[in-house]
């Protein structure tokens, strides 16, 4: 059965996309530690970012980092934190989060739900400034 990341990445279910490549798809945590929390996935469906090719992580990797810079453009921070725990979603992800202090990578003090027009102008803004 397909992943809800799988679902998303086909439009079945809608998302705050940021972009989106032939290989990989960036969008918004529906409940982000921080706002801009943003998820970067492969289009490949594999269940753990170990099982990743070399070569599939790399470019992962690399995208992820062009996500990053449309971030910290879009976003105000000092950071864009990266963490990897892929508990919840059986489909290998990297999330991305802009911070400025240790505690806004907290995934245990519990998550945000931001309003639906903040959501949207902050995927916008990413998806403006990803190169
Ligand atoms: P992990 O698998 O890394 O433990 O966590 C999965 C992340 O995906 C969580 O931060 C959760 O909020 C996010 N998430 C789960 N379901 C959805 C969804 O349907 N849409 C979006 N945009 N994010 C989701």
């Amino acid at each position: 059965m397909a992943t809800i990341f799988t679902k998303i990445i086909n439009g079945e279910i809608p998302s705050y996309k940021v972009a989106e490549d032939d290989k990989h798809y960036a969008f918004l945590d529906i409940n982000p530690v921080a706002p801009g929390h943003t998820l970067v996935v492969p289009k490949k469906e594999v269940d753990y970012i170990f099982k990743l090719e070399d070569q599939e992580l790399a470019d992962l990797n690399v995208f992820a980092k062009r996500v990053a810079k449309a971030m910290e453009k879009a976003m105000p921070c000092k950071r864009i934190g990266v963490t990897v725990i892929g508990l919840e979603v059986p489909h290998a992800h990297i999330h991305l989060i802009p911070i400025n202090k240790e505690s806004d990578m907290y995934f245990n003090k519990g998550k945000l739900t931001l309003d639906p027009k903040d959501m949207a102008d902050m995927a916008q803004a990413i998806a403006k400034e990803f190169k």
